[in-house]
């Protein structure tokens, strides 16, 4: 049998009937934008990350945007992003007119280094976001310090983490706001478009409600100029069910990523990521990192076994960032996006593809870069 990188009916395994009773009862209701389910589920999730609010919007690249909106950020500022994370974050960035300036990561996790923010930092920067990138999060303590001192705002990108632990604490509730993607395969997925804003300023919970619905939180009273950006009541239903299954599917995730790490970590060839001290992650993707990827990906791909590169082209080398950002070097991001590689992971993999997992082990255990 093949080992897919994801194999989202595997992952759903278990629960499919408790998803139909909740999207029957949906259309039972006739009613499907705005409604009971959106409610209880920002509850809910709110509850689960520890934190005051939660407002649904339509996916995750607008719960970034809302935020920089909501915190009146626009064209004139900066914000310091991670060079090594997905587009979604630059994007957010851009389509509110202000400047994504980026950072290079912490070569062993992959993530943002807090130690290098600040010579970015300038007269016109007024937030940092950090992405909790591949499930691990971000150095929040010290990217807070940084932010207090230059009096920046912050704001978790969280679409990779749901559930994470940081230093005992839930992403979502370390800075001014997060915002997460429930895109289907993201750690709590639904089965569609989905995102939400997760924060404790009930201040921006309350711009976040109106900006997501034209500018409005009465009929035809528009205070502000918003967009369209809803968690429909069908995707609301369908989370509520996947989020009482969120913890066992991260501690899945995290068994698979205990048995890659330990069967990995004879073979020099292979830089396997280092997890930093008082830290939970969730495990989204697992990457490892090795020169000469192509070779193992062709050998695994040649046997049935799908493997990703999370991610190719570095945001500031794409199509739609290089013009803007021809004279920016970002060495570190560029070299891992070259050495990159994930394996498969989800819910459930170990239970429906134990064999080929094992096979896939011992591929790359005696992997030579010959
Ligand atoms: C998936 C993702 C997003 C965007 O989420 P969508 O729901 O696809 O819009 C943003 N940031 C990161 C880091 C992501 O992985």
């Amino acid at each position: 049998m093949k080992l897919p990188f994801l194999d989202l009916k595997a992952a759903n395994q278990g629960h499919q009937k408790a998803i139909q009773d909740a999207i029957k009862r949906v259309v039972d209701s006739g009613w499907f934008v705005l409604g009971n389910e959106l409610a209880m589920f920002e509850s809910e999730f709110a509850t689960y990350c520890n934190a005051k609010h939660c407002v649904g919007v339509g996916n995750g690249l607008d719960a970034i945007i809302l935020i920089l909106k909501a915190m009146e950020i626009g064209p004139g500022d900066e914000v310091i992003v991670p060079a090594n994370t997905f587009i979604a974050t630059w994007l957010a960035v851009q389509q509110c007119g202000a400047v994504p300036v980026p950072v290079e990561p912490v070569a062993s996790t992959y993530n943002i280094d807090p130690t290098r923010i600040e010579a970015s930092i300038s007269d016109q920067t007024k937030a940092i976001i950090a992405v909790h990138l591949y499930g691990q999060p971000a150095d929040m303590q010290a990217i807070n310090v940084v932010a207090k001192k230059n009096g920046l705002k912050v704001i978790e990108d969280a679409a990779q983490a749901h559930g994470a632990l940081y230093r005992g604490q839930r992403v979502g509730s370390l800075a001014d706001a997060a915002a997460f993607s429930f895109y289907p395969g993201k750690n709590l997925g639904a089965m569609g478009d989905g995102g939400a804003v997760v924060t404790n300023d009930s201040g921006i919970a309350e711009k976040l409600v109106k900006l997501r619905n034209y500018g409005s939180n009465a009929k035809y009273q528009h205070d502000v100029a918003g967009v369209n950006s809803r968690l429909d009541e069908i995707q609301a239903a369908v989370l509520r069910v996947k989020l009482r299954y969120l913890d066992d599917h991260n501690r899945q995730r995290n068994e698979l990523a205990e048995i890659y790490k330990s069967t990995l970590a004879d073979n020099p060839l292979i830089t396997l990521p280092d997890v930093a001290g008082d830290l939970l992650p969730v495990w989204h993707l697992f990457v490892i990192r090795l020169s000469n990827r192509e070779k193992l990906q062709q050998i695994l791909s040649e046997k049935g076994i799908e493997t990703s590169i999370h991610y190719p082209v570095p945001a500031h080398l794409s199509g739609a960032f290089r013009a803007q950002y021809k004279h920016t070097k970002m060495p570190l991001t560029e070299k891992l996006s070259g050495e990159v590689l994930s394996l498969p992971l989800f819910p459930n993999a170990l239970s429906c593809y134990r064999a080929e997992i094992e096979k896939m082990l011992s591929l790359i255990s005696s992997y030579k870069n010959i």
